[in-house]
């Protein structure tokens, strides 16, 4: 710990985000009582807890990744760390949540080729100060021993948190590019906080596809499960709002990465 950190626990040590007790940015009891996502009970395409062997968040949705892993739900306490870390700067909570992704996704350590982030948009950048998703994902990339890459920019910056569910995919189509110069990788590893509908990570898959990747997964902090969610997602849970993408696409190609919409599919491997 530095210097300017260790005089900052000092003059404002960091809370629990489940119950405000200093000392950790979350303690044992609230840990606890972390919503974890099993993963020998998540749904390897979508990354939402199932009730049995069918998942009801996206039994009628392809998507452009392969595979999906969330740590928890979007419920208390995890969704007030991701609240206090995107919205109210609270930095230090981004080793907790980084943590928690090299803990959800070790199943995929040795398999991508790069590890990258969802953008956020301009203004959303400016409002929060930080890249709160980069962050994460540097963190994963560091736990997974796997290269971070900034592979995709931002083309579109309408918000789309007052939309719904179809709504929300057909405002994200196009809504991020891959730089012309840029090369990459087969396997990419794209990191949200939280995965609402997957409409955005699903565009990000589909830039990374179109721009030459073969294989895309993706991980969030958490999970917005539509089945169990108490209060509108859009409380917390920014789909970042991203997307034009300024026709950075390349011409003649189309999202080229084979959809492994059903379950079963190697997500786990
Ligand atoms: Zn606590
Ligand atoms: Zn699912």
């Amino acid at each position: 710990m530095g210097v300017l950190a260790v005089l900052s626990e000092i003059i404002s040590p960091v809370v629990c985000a489940g119950c405000t007790l200093p000392g950790a940015a979350l303690c044992v009891r609230c840990r606890a009582e972390t919503p974890f996502i099993d993963r020998s009970r998540a749904c390897p395409k979508c990354g939402s807890e199932m009730d049995g062997t069918r998942c009801a968040e996206c039994v009628d949705r392809s998507f452009a990744f392969a595979g999906a892993v969330c740590a928890g739900r979007l419920e208390p306490p995890l969704s007030r760390v991701i609240a206090l870390y995107k919205d109210a700067a609270e930095r230090r909570y981004a080793d907790l949540l980084g943590q928690l992704l090299i803990d959800a996704c070790s199943d995929w350590r040795g398999w991508p080729d790069a590890v990258c982030a969802i953008p956020p948009t301009r203004m959303a950048r400016a409002r929060r100060g930080f890249d709160h998703t980069e962050a994460l994902a540097r963190s994963l990339a560091r736990g997974l021993e796997a290269p971070w890459r900034s592979l995709l920019t931002v083309a579109r910056t309408d918000d789309q948190r007052h939309l719904g569910r179809e709504a929300r995919f057909a405002n994200m189509a196009g809504a991020f590019a891959v730089p012309d110069r840029l090369v990459v990788p087969a396997r990419v590893l794209v990191v949200d906080d939280v995965f609402t509908t997957g409409a955005t990570l699903d565009a990000a898959a589909r830039a990374l596809c179109a721009a030459g990747a073969f294989e895309v997964r993706v991980a969030a902090v958490a999970r917005a499960q539509a089945q169990r969610l108490p209060s509108p997602p859009s409380q917390i849970a920014e789909e970042n709002g991203a997307g034009d993408h300024s026709g950075k696409r390349r011409p003649g190609t189309a999202a080229s990465c084979v959809v492994h919409a059903e379950h079963g599919n190697d997500a786990h491997a």
